[in-house]
């Protein structure tokens, strides 16, 4: 390897991509540095995945609570904290962090501190200091998109939602993905009184629909209103503090206390001199790069996770960093591969899917076989919670295999990821059948669908 540069990997952003990149390399014998503006970790652990899973398990309490009384306790007067809990958060996002940048220092990854910019394909500028390597990873992630609607200034994203000084009273959350759905979930079960306002007539795109349509129902037997069809046209800040919105379809205006963006996700490559080093983008800003992520117009640069708009999840920006390093660095030439990738929304209950849904295996495959099981958990029948969980296989008819699982209910995305392992490996509907319950589980649904 050439040694004309400063380091053999410079890579960009020590989030999850892109710290999994500059470990691996580092450990197969690359000179590796890390450039980070904001902290070490990216979104994921930052403002991301794990402080959002600590507020999910947080707001589960306030039913949990209600419920146990039906299991005999006695329950006090009990009360919810916001500063304690986001506190405790935040701490436990601090220590996470730390753990990161451990990980990277016992990797002998060098870290450097502050905002990288391209100056040439082989070259990026970090404020006064120029830096050079033989390869660059872009591994900058994405951020909230904030809609152009005047007086978006007085509205929150997910960025700031984990810092907030108080629970809002009202919260509009716009957007109808997974993001938003978690938040309706998270700020409805801490007292909120929560509106999902929405361009379309659907949440959840790309889940099954029999499935979004459970969590839309239960949501709203909740008590979370939903808007659709509707466009924010301008936020304005009242004298009292609130805010009012003037919208227009199902509603013509909404006041509320505070108003949250959830309206997706764009790549970060803005301002980061791409040009400089002849790095193409797509329509979205993300970084245009071939099966290895290696970018199609510049072979020094590659890109992994969010910021080339492939799958943005963690699980994939990770796999896309072990790939390009051992790959490049490590001999071993690895792809990943797209196909069945489960996922899942912590919205409450949360829903899990893998494979494909029932619609796209009957235009897909034509003729499929569909099997259900709508029913009340055990703990929802005895706590008296009219809440019921839906499974749902689809097997194609002409193979006896599952191509999807689709599932909502209490901890589908812990049951879902074994049942992806099954329709990854293509495992028949008999084959699931052979596999004997355990019993009783609500899990053991999966193999006792007829
Ligand atoms: C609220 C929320 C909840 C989520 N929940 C889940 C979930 O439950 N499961 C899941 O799989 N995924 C979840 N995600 C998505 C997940 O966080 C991302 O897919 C993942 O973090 C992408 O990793 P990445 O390495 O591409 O980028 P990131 O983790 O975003 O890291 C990019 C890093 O680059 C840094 N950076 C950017 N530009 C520069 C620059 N010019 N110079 C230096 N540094 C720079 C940033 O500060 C950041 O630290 C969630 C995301 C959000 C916002």
């Amino acid at each position: 390897m050439t040694r004309t540069h400063d380091y053999d990997l410079l890579v960009v952003g020590a989030g999850s991509g892109g710290v999994r990149a500059a470990r691996v390399a580092a450990a197969h014998g690359a000179r590796v540095a890390v450039i980070e503006e904001h902290r070490i970790g990216g979104t994921c652990v930052i403002r991301g995945c794990v402080p959002k899973k600590l507020l999910v398990y947080g707001a589960h309490f306030a039913e949990d609570l209600v419920d146990a009384r039906r299991f005999g306790w006695t329950v006090g007067d009990a009360k919810f904290d916001w500063p304690t809990l986001r506190d405790n958060v935040l701490a436990e996002v601090s220590r996470l962090s730390g753990l990161y940048a451990d990980t990277l220092a016992n990797h002998k990854v060098e870290t450097i501190s502050g905002r990288a910019v391209f100056t040439g394909p082989n070259s990026v500028r970090v404020e006064a200091r120029e830096l050079s390597a033989h390869r660059i990873l872009i591994a900058t992630g994405a951020r909230p998109h904030v809609p152009d609607v005047p007086g978006a200034e007085h509205a929150f994203t997910s960025n700031e939602a984990f810092h907030l000084d108080a629970v809002p009273t009202r919260v509009v959350i716009a957007g109808g993905g997974y993001i938003a759905n978690e938040f309706a979930g998270i700020f409805h079960q801490f007292g909120a009184e929560v509106t999902l306002l929405n361009r379309s007539d659907q949440i959840l795109r790309g889940y099954d629909e029999q499935i979004r349509d459970r969590l839309l129902q239960i949501s709203l037997t909740k008590g979370i209103r939903f808007l659709f069809n509707t466009k924010m046209q301008s936020i304005t800040r009242n004298a009292n503090g609130t805010l009012t919105l003037a919208l227009s379809g199902s509603a013509s205006a909404v006041e509320c206390d505070a108003l949250m963006f959830a309206t997706g996700r764009v790549p970060n490559t803005d301002g980061l001199g791409l040009d400089q080093a002849g790095v193409a983008l797509d329509d979205a800003g993300a970084v245009r790069v071939d099966e290895d992520s290696r970018s199609t117009t510049c072979e020094s640069i590659y890109a992994v996770g969010d910021v080339t708009n492939r799958v943005q999840l963690t699980p994939v920006a990770i796999r896309e960093g072990q790939a390009f390093a051992d790959s490049v660095f490590g001999g071993k030439p690895t792809r990943v591969d797209y196909n069945c990738i489960p996922s899942a929304v912590f919205s409450h209950p949360p829903l899990a899917g893998v494979g494909m849904t029932e619609s796209q295996a009957r235009n897909r495959l034509g003729t499929v076989r569909v099997y259900t099981s709508d029913f009340r958990p055990m703990k929802n029948v005895l706590a008296n919670r009219n809440e019921r969980a839906l499974y749902k296989l689809v097997v194609d008819e002409a193979t006896d295999r599952v191509v999807g699982a689709h599932m909502i209910g209490p901890d589908a995305p812990e049951i879902l990821q074994l049942a992806a392992v099954a329709v990854k490996a293509g495992l028949t509907k008999p084959q699931f059948d052979e596999c004997v319950a355990i019993h009783p589980t609500m899990a053991e649904e999966m193999v006792l669908l007829k």
